[in-house]
Order: C-alpha cells, then structure tokens, then sequence
C-alpha cells in the first residue's frame, strides 16, 4: 500500500490527471449503474408481489365465503378452482393448519422446489434453487369452517433474465466508460499540459538564448492565456530591469573612468620625470586632488541613486514633513552657507503636512538649490521659493535667474548622468546625477516634477505632492 501510494505521488502529472479523471469518471458510472441495478430489482419485487396479492386475495374471498362449507368441499374442488385462477410459472397451496397440502395448483413450478410451511402472520421470501430465484408469500386464513396457509410462489426468472441482460449492459457499458474515461481524461491532460509544457519550453529558450523569448499567447482569455501574459510581463519587466542595471553600469564606469584616466595621467608624468619639478609636482597634486573630490561627490551620489532606485526603498519610513518648515530649515541654512545668496519665500500662511519624511524633501530640495546656485549668471543668485495648495496637492515652485536650458536639453535634464554643458571644463562641474536623484525620491512618494526653463532667463522646477491624509483626523 505504501509502495502504491509513493508510486502515485511519483507519477508525473499527466498520469495523475489522467487516473483521477479515469476513477472519477467511472465511479460516477458505476454508482449510476448500482442505483439503477438496484431500483429495477426493487421495483420488480413490488410488482411481483402486487400480483401475489391478487391471487391471495381471490383464494382468501374463495375459502372465507359464507356460502362455502368449506368442509364439505373435497380437496378436488379446491384444486380445480386453484387450477382456474393460476398463472403460467406460479404455484399455489392450500395448507392445512398442520401445515399439509390440502389443495395444489401448479404451472410449470415442480410442487417439491419449495417445501409446504404454515404461517401465523403474512410474510414474503426468496427462496433460490441454482440458477432459479422464487417468491414466496405465506398468508394464514381463516374461516368458521377452516384455518390454514395459502402459499403463492412465483418464479421470478423472466425478471431475472431481464436483471440479468440490464447487469451484462451495464457491465460492457462499464468496462466501455472505463475505456473511454481514461482515453478523455488522457486527452484533457495532454491538452492541458500541453499549454503549460510552452511555457516550460520557453524557460529553457530564456536560459539558452537570453531574455528576448517570450510564451506564445493563444487568442481565447482562459487562465493558461493569462498565465502566459502575466509571464511575459514579468519578462518585460526583468529585461527592462536588466537592461536598465547594464546601463548604470555602462554609464558609472564611464564617468568614473575620466577622473581616473587624470588621475593616473598625473601620477605617471611625476613618476617619470614631473617629481623634481616643484612646480609640476604642486600642479599635478592639485589636480589630482580636485579628481579624487570628484571622484568622492560621484561615488556619493551614485550610492544616494541606487539607493532611491531600490526596490524596497522604505517608502513608508519616517514621518510626514511640514512643507513650509522643511523650507525654512533649508534656506536658513543655504543663508549661512552662502551669504551672498538672495532667497525669498512665498509660503501658504497654514503649513500643510505631505507624505515624505522631512529628511528626503530636504534632499531634493538642496540638490535644487545646488543647481540655482551652481548655474547662476552672477556672484549673488536670485532663487524663490513658492508653495502652492490646490484642493489636496501641494505644489513647490522654485524660480532662479540664472543661465537657463537649452529648450533641446531640457527633456533629458531629469535622466541620470545627463548634463547640459557636457564639457569637463566648467567650473561647477556636476555629475548629473542630482536631478535623478530627486526625480527618484519625488516619484516614490507619489509626487511628480517638471521643469520650466528659458536660456539666458531663468528655470522654475516644480514639484508636487499629494496632502497627507492623517486617518485619525480625517485631514
Ligand atoms: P549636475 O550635478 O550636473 O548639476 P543635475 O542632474 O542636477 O546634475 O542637472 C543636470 C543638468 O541640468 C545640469 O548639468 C545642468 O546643465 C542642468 N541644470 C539643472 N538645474 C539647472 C538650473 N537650475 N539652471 C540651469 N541648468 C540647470
């Protein structure tokens, strides 16, 4: 039993579908075959008990009448009347209430196949002798004259034949099921299967060929059709992912090979010769120095990207900031750092709490005002700071006069290691990674950003948040 039920959770799928199908199938046949074998023979011995009492009832009027002096009555006549009334395979006795045949009718039924016994309540039983089934009914009866047991016995052969033929169709129609239930459920299982070995097969293409392969699917919505788009989708997504991780990659080790490449420039000229110059060595050192900041700044930065581009980036960390406040901290403290700065605020009078921890709005913003500065036209740069409140959107302005976008740069601003003037010379020199980085964090607490600019004017970046919905308060 062990062995049969290890065998059977061995068996690939396909066989398991098939079996079970196949012992559905047919026990649903077979139960439907008993209950039918089983009804037929019920409703057989009803009807052939119906008849008996026919026959008990006319014996019993014959011998209880009033008019019949039973006694006087020799067992002829009885035998004659019994004679009159009997029926092709049926037998019928008379007994004393010594249980002795007094009279006895018989057509077709040996008068010894069922030995004679008197009976003090009415009762009915089968009564086989080899391949022949009877019926027998017992009744006593009584009358001032006489009491005794009439006794019918009917041959229920004609209704065996007729059980017998239902029980062999049933058992070709059984063993018919049986065939064909196993050779349906093996269909359903192939075609089944089927569906679900393509998506298999296209796995093993995904392994050898790469990420491009995609499952077949067919044009009826069934659950294998959506079990094949959803698959695909999550392919899509992966090779975006991938194809995405490779261009960091590509993107990082190419800005990081430039300070590197001066780096080693500088070193390999002073180990040559530059070391006794004082003059070339101080050169040399400074602008080694100047890459390896550089070099700081990107790695820096590159950490703060990948980590706004984590997946599980903790989005509901930390708690919801007052947006006038977080702008007051960071200008005051972008006043001290640059005193020459000019940087005014037009803040809604009731401060209003948005869905970002106070830590990442600051983030954004002083990367924004980083750049207001970074790309001002004089020594003292004009930046504005305006909040706005619209029905649940919070939205900041921040305007600076400064040198402005090229309309043709401005769409890409907001892609990683993107900038502008993409000479190595200015002196400002980013990376263009912040505005990425803001990007990042702004679409993870479901705000958006947008860039407005003219060359030579000014630019305005705009971002905006959702209110934050205190539950408790309903605000
Ligand atoms: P970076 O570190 O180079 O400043 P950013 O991603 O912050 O990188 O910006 C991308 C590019 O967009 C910059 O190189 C610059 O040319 C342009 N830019 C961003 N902000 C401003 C601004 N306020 N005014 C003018 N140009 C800007």
């Amino acid at each position: 039993m062990k062995k049969l039920r290890k065998l059977l959770q061995h068996l690939p799928i396909k066989w398991k579908l098939t079996l079970w199908s196949t012992f559905l199938i047919f026990l649903l046949f077979a139960s439907y075959n008993v209950m039918q074998y089983v009804i037929i023979n019920h409703w057989t011995v009803g009807y052939e008990k119906i008849q008996i009492e026919r026959y008990i009832k006319e014996v019993d009027a014959y011998i209880t009448n009033p008019q019949t002096d039973f006694s006087s009555q020799d067992s002829i006549s009885m035998t004659t009347f019994l004679n009159s009334i009997n029926e092709k395979h049926q037998l019928i006795r008379i007994l004393d209430k010594n249980g002795h045949i007094m009279a006895s009718a018989s057509r077709e039924i040996p008068d010894n196949l069922v030995q004679p016994k008197s009976a003090s309540t009415k009762n009915y039983v089968t009564v086989n002798h080899w391949e022949d089934k009877f019926l027998v009914a017992r009744v006593p009866v009584k009358s001032p004259s006489f009491s005794g047991t009439i006794e019918v016995i009917r041959s229920m052969d004609i209704f065996d034949e007729f059980i017998d033929t239902i029980f062999l169709i049933m058992l070709a129609a059984g063993v018919g099921g049986l065939i064909l239930s196993f050779m349906g459920g093996n269909i359903i299982a192939k075609q089944l299967l089927s569906k679900i070995q393509v998506v298999t097969d296209t796995m093993h293409r995904i392994r050898q060929n790469g990420m491009t392969e995609r499952v077949p699917v067919p044009k009826n919505r069934d659950e294998l059709a959506e079990l094949g788009i959803l698959f695909n989708e999550v392919m899509d997504d992966m090779e975006q992912a991938f194809a995405q991780q490779k261009q960091f990659v590509e993107d990082a080790s190419h800005e990081l090979r430039t300070p590197l490449a001066i780096i080693h420039g500088h070193l390999s000229m002073l180990n040559r010769w530059g070391k006794n110059d004082p003059e070339v060595l101080e050169k040399s050192l400074q602008s080694s120095i100047k890459e390896v900041e550089r070099l700081n700044t990107l790695v820096t930065e590159l950490l703060e990207l990948s980590r706004a581009e984590a997946e599980h980036f903790p989005t509901q960390a930390g708690d919801p900031s007052y947006v006038n406040e977080v702008i007051d901290c960071v200008s005051n403290n972008f006043r001290v750092l640059h005193p020459n700065i000019s940087l005014q605020q037009q803040l809604f009078p009731k401060d209003v709490q948005i869905d970002i921890p106070a830590n990442y709005l600051e983030q954004i913003l002083i990367i924004l005002l980083d750049n207001a500065i970074k790309y001002s036209r004089t020594e003292q740069p004009a930046v504005t700071v305006e909040t706005l409140k619209e029905k649940e959107v919070v939205s900041i302005h921040l305007r600076d006069e400064g040198i402005g976008i090229p309309a043709e740069d401005l769409p890409f601003v907001l892609n990683r290691f993107y900038r502008v003037d993409k000479a190595r010379t200015r002196k400002q020199g980013g990376n263009g990674l912040g505005l990425a980085i803001a990007k990042r964090l702004v679409l993870k607490y479901n705000g958006s950003i947008s860039l407005e600019s003219t060359e030579g004017k000014g630019t305005t970046v705009s971002l905006s948040f959702p209110v934050y919905k205190n539950e408790e308060e309903g605000t």
